[in-house]
């Protein structure tokens, strides 16, 4: 039902933001994910976009936006194989590169190599989220908690 039919004195327009309005852009890489969370909004679908689509969207928003920060998200960037080409790309474009994960795979990875390689390739900033029906939910939380507390 469109807003008008239920307040028509209200009318909605699409916001076109100023090109510095928006420095923040996300990308979904992929929407295949490790775990099974039970309020995700990716859990009917497997789609993973190619290399090549992911590195126009990027493209698409520097040219389109002032963007000084790119977020990596899935699904789970962490499966993508192609993921630390990604960060160095973004990282050429002189932006701020940050990845939204769910940790699993950097926290099971016992050399770190993983870790150190998306480091090397570039990348500023992981934020971690857990939520409720995460298969490993309280071992990781408690591995990221415990880390934290040795710093
Ligand atoms: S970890 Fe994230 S992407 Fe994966 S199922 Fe949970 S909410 Fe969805």
């Amino acid at each position: 039902m469109k807003i008008q039919k239920i307040c028509p004195d209200y009318s909605i327009k699409p916001w076109k933001p100023a090109k510095h309005m928006v420095p923040h852009l996300t990308i979904e890489t992929n929407m295949t994910c490790n775990f099974r969370c039970k309020v995700c909004y990716n859990l009917n679908t497997s789609h993973v976009k190619s290399l090549e689509t992911i590195l126009q969207e990027i493209d698409i928003g520097i040219q389109k936006r002032k963007v000084d920060t790119i977020t990596i998200m899935g699904g789970e960037p962490t499966l993508l194989p192609d993921l630390c080409k990604i960060i160095r790309y973004i990282k050429s474009k002189k932006v701020l590169c940050q990845m939204l994960t769910n940790g699993f795979l950097i926290y099971n990875d016992q050399t770190d190599n993983f870790l150190k390689d998306l480091v090397t390739s570039g990348l500023d900033r992981i934020i971690l989220h857990f939520d409720k029906g995460q298969e490993a939910y309280e071992e990781l939380a408690s591995l990221v908690f415990n880390h934290l507390g040795e710093n």
